[in-house]
C-alpha cells in the first residue's frame, strides 16, 4: 500500500525547523518514504492520494503526562487545591474496575489522537483491588487504538497524612484522614515486586508499550522506594517518571521532611539523570540550570498545564 499526501503545509520539526508550503508525504507500507517539497515527490503509482489543502502535516505530538483513569471523571470533581481534590479523585477510583480503566483510556486516547498526538505517557494509578491497579486494561485500550504509550506505574508507600503539612489538625479529623488513607497503604517491597512483575508482563515496545516505574512524588515515597524504583529503571534501561514540587504545600513538606528542597533530596539520593522525567507546574522555575550538574539534568521537563511536549 503506497499513499501520497499532497499540498500539505509541512512543519518538519527538523534541525533547521523547516516549513514547506507545498509539501508531499509518501507512505510506503508503514514507513515514511518521502517528506519534502512537491516537485521532488518520487513517481507513483500510488494506491491512495489524499489532498491536504488548507491542512498542516507535522510529526505526531507527545502528551508527556496524564492519568488516563481521570478521563471518566472529568468535570465531576469540585475545583479544589490539588491535595484536597486528590482525595475526591482517589475515592472515585475505588469504584472503578478493569472495564472502566479500559473505557477511560480509550476515551482519552481517541480524543488526543484526533488532536494530533500519537504518543502518551500515562502516570497510572487505579484501584488496588485490580491486578496492577488496572493498568493492563489501559494498555489494551491504547494498543487497540494504535496509540504509542509509556505506562508509568505509580508507586507510593506513605500514608496520605504523612505527605502533607497538616499542622495542628483536630483529633477527630486525624482519625478520619487515617481511615481514608489506610486502604492505599502498601509496603515498600510489595510495590517494588509489583513494578517488576508489571514490566515483565507488559513491556513490549514492538506492541507500542513501554513500561517504567513512576514514584508518585518524592514526599509520597520512602527513600527505599525511590532508590528501588530508580534501580529498576537503571537496570532495565527505562525512564523514571515522578511528580516534583507541584504545589506550595508540597514544597513546604519537602523542607519539613528533608530540611531541603524536594529536588535537592532527589539529588542527594543520586537518582537524578537524563532519563528522569518530571512534570512541573506551569510557570514554575526549577533550578535546573544553576543547581544541577550536567549529568543530573533531565532531558525533558514537562509543563503540566499544557501537557503537550514535542519530545520522543
Ligand atoms: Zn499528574
Amino acid at each position: 500500500m503506497k499513499t501520497l499526501i499532497r499540498n500539505a503545509l509541512l512543519v518538519t520539526m527538523n534541525a533547521q525547523n523547516e516549513v514547506i508550503e507545498n509539501g508531499s508525504i509518501v507512505i510506503d507500507g508503514n514507513k515514511l518514504a518521502y517528506v519534502g517539497p512537491a516537485e521532488w515527490t518520487p513517481p507513483g503509482p500510488f494506491d491512495r492520494t489524499i489532498g491536504a489543502d488548507q491542512r498542516i502535516a507535522m510529526p505526531g505530538m507527545v502528551n508527556a503526562h496524564c492519568h488516563s483513569p481521570a478521563n471518566l471523571v472529568r468535570g465531576r470533581m469540585p475545583s479544589k487545591p490539588l491535595e484536597i481534590w486528590r482525595a475526591y479523585y482517589r475515592a472515585s477510583l475505588r469504584d472503578m474496575r478493569d472495564e472502566d480503566f479500559y473505557a477511560s483510556a480509550l476515551l482519552g486516547g481517541m480524543e488526543i489522537l484526533k488532536n494530533g498526538t500519537t504518543t502518551v505517557l500515562d502516570h497510572f494509578f487505579g484501584n488496588q483491588a485490580c491486578r496492577f491497579m488496572g493498568a493492563g486494561a489501559a494498555i489494551q485500550a491504547m494498543r487497540d487504538l494504535g496509540l504509542r504509550h509509556v505506562i508509568s506505574l505509580t508507586l507510593s508507600d506513605k500514608n496520605y497524612e504523612e505527605t502533607l503539612p497538616l499542622g495542628e489538625t483536630a483529633s477527630h479529623l486525624t482519625e478520619e484522614i487515617k481511615r481514608m488513607s489506610a486502604s492505599e497503604a502498601k509496603a515498600t517491597e510489595a510495590w517494588i515486586d509489583d513494578c517488576e512483575e508489571f514490566i515483565d508482563a507488559f513491556h513490549a515496545p514492538e506492541r507500542l508499550t513501554t513500561c517504567c516505574p513512576g514514584p508518585s512524588a518524592v514526599q509520597r515515597c520512602s527513600d527505599d522506594l525511590l532508590r528501588g524504583a530508580a534501580n529498576i529503571a537503571h537496570k532495565r534501561k527505562l525512564p523514571l517518571h515522578i511528580h516534583l514540587a507541584e504545589t506550595k504545600a508540597q514544597a513546604v513538606m519537602g523542607k519539613q521532611l528533608y530540611g531541603t528542597s524536594l529536588l535537592q533530596h532527589l539529588a542527594s539520593l543520586g537518582i537524578l539523570g537524563p532519563t528522569l522525567l518530571w512534570p512541573t507546574p506551569f510557570g514554575s522555575s526549577l533550578p535546573t540550570s544553576s543547581f544541577l550538574l550536567e549529568a543530573e539534568r533531565p532531558r525533558f521537563t514537562i509543563q503540566q498545564a499544557i501537557c503537550v511536549s514535542a519530545v520522543g
